[in-house]
């Protein structure tokens, strides 16, 4: 079993987070419940913001905001000196209720609206990443509205699309998001943005994938933009002041991932970005990336409780906990792989394998296939790793299951930093009707 940051097995045989015992965590909390490792998502922000600062590199790195928004988590990247991406006004909300300096934000999305881009504006949001035409025209509009300017990234697709070990060259550029590299589209709105008096276009953006192990594909949207780049120099005298290279890198989930260290994906983004921009002869840009899973991701661990067994005779043990697919839809969604430890009895002997089903209506509502365990009885606690990005902020109330509590471990000390749900919360905004019996 491989353990994240600071969780150890204790004296009692539970499973410790933080300093913290999770058998206290879940006695105090309930289950489910979300744990996170503070101290692993401070070891993630530096090794990235360390990594640029010793090769004298001028950077910001953006916390994707999207794997974990809440405002606790947008105050602690705001200490750890990162910027933020939001990609929704709900999400950019989030993070001017935590107080973060809205000049450290950047703004995302393919279909922002006009009272997002008007909020976004208001606010002195640092830097709108755009991503199509109707949107430059829309920020035209806001920025005149309000009399202000505002500075602009280019999402560009630069036709490579990566996922964990492939990355797939894509000609067509066939995405929802970004303009198009290749056929002409990025060219057009570089002289838009240029024309425009409302408009800073301070570089270009682009975001290839998720779950990467490797830099090939970072390393060859680099070379395509910096191709573009020559192109754009000599056409307007344009050089972005910004490359994005967006985020997307891998962690282990499991004994199948192996992803390199977060300095090594840095160190090759810059050797690359420097070799093109010797080439352009042209100072190094600001390099700008944006993780979100690899600062949150193997930091967040989700303690359930065990509840009913089903044996179907010589074919499978299910063993049922107390959330599934309401608190962790990832399986569900793209068949995610999982590893998990009984928190209350981590070193006990293995003794069967089991498959972890959720509580929800749907035959596919099943957290981890075959997980070898001990012979688990209700009330144990499950303990499953990595559920730190894209557990919580794609958690919904499906089957009106509330949403778990979160807590925040560091240094001994626990704290509450999302309440759990509760059934009156569920039917909050529920209207009902006007009846027409009259009893
Ligand atoms: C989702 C996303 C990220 C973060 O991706 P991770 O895989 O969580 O690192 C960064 N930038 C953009 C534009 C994204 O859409």
């Amino acid at each position: 079993m491989y353990f994240h940051g600071t969780s150890r097995i204790n004296e009692q045989n539970h499973l410790e987070i933080g300093g913290v015992d999770t058998v206290d965590l879940a006695n105090t909390y309930g289950t489910p419940l979300y744990v996170y490792d503070v101290a692993l998502i401070r070891e993630r922000a530096r090794s990235f913001r360390e990594t640029f600062k010793r090769l004298n590199i001028n950077a910001q790195v953006a916390y994707a905001s999207k794997a974990f928004s809440t405002i606790a988590m947008v105050q602690l990247a705001d200490e750890e000196g990162l910027s933020l991406d939001v990609v929704s006004g709900g999400e950019l909300f989030t993070a001017l209720q935590a107080g973060f300096p809205p000049e450290r934000i950047h703004f995302h999305g393919n279909n922002k609206s006009y009272e997002e881009l008007d909020m976004a504006i208001k606010y002195g949001i640092g830097c709108i990443v755009v991503d199509n035409f109707y949107e430059l025209s829309l920020i035209e509009e806001v920025c005149n509205a309000n009399n202000t300017n505002v500075q602009i990234l280019l999402r560009v697709t630069p036709g490579i699309e990566a996922h964990t070990h492939d990355y797939i060259l894509t000609g067509q550029e066939d995405s929802k998001f970004g303009f198009g590299l290749i056929n002409g589209q990025a060219d057009k709105a570089v002289e838009i943005a240029l024309e425009s008096q409302n408009i800073v276009l301070l570089g270009i953006h682009c975001h290839i994938g998720s779950q990467i192990f490797e830099t090939t594909g970072f390393l060859l949207a680099t070379e395509r933009i910096f191709t573009k780049m020559k192109e754009w120099k000599e056409r307007h005298g344009f050089i972005p002041t910004v490359v994005n290279l967006g985020g997307g890198f891998g962690i282990r989930y499991t004994a199948d991932d192996n992803p390199i260290t977060v300095s090594k994906y840095v160190e090759e983004i810059i050797a690359e970005v420097k070799k093109h921009s010797d080439d352009l002869s042209i100072d190094i840009p600001e390099i700008w990336i944006e993780p979100g899973r690899s600062l949150v991701g193997d930091a967040g661990t989700t303690i359930y409780s065990v509840g009913s067994r089903k044996e179907v005779p010589n074919i499978r043990q299910y063993l049922a906990i107390d959330g599934g697919m309401s608190d962790n839809i990832r399986p569900a969604l793209y068949q995610a792989k999982y590893e998990a430890v009984l928190a209350n009895r981590v070193n006990d002997e293995i003794e069967e394998t089991v498959s972890i089903a959720g509580k929800c209506c749907e035959s596919g509502d099943m957290l981890i296939w075959d997980l070898p365990l001990p012979k688990a009885n209700s009330n144990d606690l499950l303990a499953v790793f990595c559920t730190g990005a894209y557990g919580y902020s794609m958690s919904n109330n499906y089957n009106r299951i509330p949403r778990p509590a979160v807590v925040f471990v560091e240094n001994g000390e626990a704290q509450l930093v999302v309440k759990r749900e509760s059934y009156e919360d569920l039917v909050r905004l529920d209207i009902p009707i006007k009846t027409q019996v009259i009893k």
